[in-house]
């Protein structure tokens, strides 16, 4: 018992609470880390190089997170983009309702035989 195990006691602070040198990718504001297949078709942004699978999410992407940079193109492309999804959105919460109000007036039904 005459040596001490050769832990230094003030060595403690290596512990990894402190996530300061996380990021190694492009200096974005989100460091979201993203896993693409390497034979997966990628569009790429080109203002912050993040992956998106098709030209569309592309699109919506460029015109929310870089607004103020894009093209008058993209812009074109955004608001296209923008309102197909929007329709797609509609019809999504009408089926959604409609579902909704088949499943309570079933249960309705349901609970009124037994
Ligand atoms: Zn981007």
């Amino acid at each position: 018992m005459t040596e001490p195990p050769p832990t230094d006691p003030s060595d403690e602070s290596e512990a990894p609470a402190e996530p300061s040198a996380a990021g190694d990718g492009p200096s974005v504001a989100d460091d979201t880390a993203y896993d693409v297949p390497p034979d997966a078709p990628v569009s790429e942004c080109e203002y912050c190089a993040r992956p998106f699978e098709s030209a569309g999410l592309l699109a919506l992407h460029r015109g929310r997170a870089h607004g103020s940079a894009i093209t008058e193109g993209e812009r074109t492309a955004y608001e296209e983009t923008y309102e197909a999804e929007s329709g797609q959105l509609q019809r999504f919460r009408l089926k959604a309702l409609a579902a909704l109000v088949l499943l309570y007036f079933g249960l309705l039904m349901v609970y009124a035989v037994v």
